[in-house]
């Protein structure tokens, strides 16, 4: 069985993208990536910060601006558009989730879609659905990333992703199909979810739930993506049990190690390509 490496993707994609952070570096341009972090979501804000990390050793300011969860929905607004008009940010990051008294999309909405590296606005989603150039959002891309880095194609493949929120699993399925994959889509209200995962050539889950997938749910020698992040007996796993799983699948991305190390490269890697649109 094959491990899928994150971090030599990872390693792979920085180098090219540190190159063209130096290349705008010496034309004096200093992209910026503001990241908005409201509330006291553990995870989001351990990413934020990770996120954070990744971009300052490469070279690009990052910022995170903290907010209470009782921040209005105006004022969260109003930085947004103040960071719309700073021409020094190129990236505006909104960690999710909002608090429960805040309209997410009438948020996320505000956002510049030049600026909209995490391609949540409705223009970018539109763009993804439609074939027109855009942010694509970052952990799909990191998905596709990871295949197209070990030469997996999905074309004709039988894909199933377990999960279909608007961050994750519906742009992925579009991504798959885009590589012309044949995609089903699973998610809580699935009947008989392993008579679908046992089909896949490829199954790609991203569902927020420790040992959903289990051994005698894989096609043997299936390629197994693990998208999902949870904590289990003070550990960090995936939604995969990688320990039943790993006899029987021909190759799967670790967690930690996997999807999660591409796609803080992913962002910083939109936030150099949002510099384009400025040249
Ligand atoms: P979400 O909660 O918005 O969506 C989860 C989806 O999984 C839902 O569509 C739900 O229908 C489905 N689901 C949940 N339990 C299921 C079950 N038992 N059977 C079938 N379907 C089920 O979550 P999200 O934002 O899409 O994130 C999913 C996971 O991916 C989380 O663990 C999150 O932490 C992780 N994540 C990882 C990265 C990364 O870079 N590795 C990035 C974003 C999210």
């Amino acid at each position: 069985m094959q491990i899928l490496d994150g971090k030599a993707v990872a390693a792979f994609h920085r180098e090219r993208i540190e190159q063209r952070l130096d290349d705008l570096h010496e034309r004096q341009i200093h992209p910026e990536l503001a990241i908005l972090l409201v509330g006291s979501d553990k995870p989001s804000a351990m990413y934020a910060k990770s996120m954070c990390k990744v971009a300052c050793s490469m070279g690009l300011k990052a910022e995170i601006y903290t907010e209470p969860s009782t921040v209005r929905e105006t004022e969260l607004i109003a930085m947004i558009e103040h960071f719309n008009e700073q021409p020094s940010i190129f990236g505006i990051l909104m960690m999710m989730p909002l608090p429960s008294h805040m309209n997410a999309t009438r948020v996320i909405n505000c956002i510049d879609p030049r600026k909209d590296v995490d391609g949540l606005t409705d223009k970018s989603i539109a763009d993804l659905f439609t074939g027109r150039p855009g942010f694509v959002p970052c952990t799909p891309r990191a998905v596709i990333s990871i295949l197209d880095y070990y030469h997996i194609s999905l074309s004709g493949k039988e894909v199933a992703i377990v999960g279909r929120s608007n961050v994750v699993g519906k742009p992925l399925a579009q991504l798959c199909l885009n590589r012309n994959a044949t995609v089903t889509h699973c998610h809580t209200r699935t009947r008989e979810l392993s008579k679908v995962t046992q089909r896949a050539d490829i199954l790609i889950s991203a569902a927020g739930r420790a040992k959903l997938i289990r051994g005698d749910m894989i096609k043997p020698g299936a390629v197994v993506i693990d998208v999902g992040i949870n904590r289990w007996e003070g550990k960090t796993v995936g939604d995969v049990d990688f320990e039943e799983i790993k006899t029987i699948a021909g190759a799967i991305t670790p967690v930690p190690g996997g999807v999660g190390a591409v796609t803080t490269m992913m962002i910083v890697e939109n936030v150099v390509c949002g510099t384009k649109q400025t040249e």
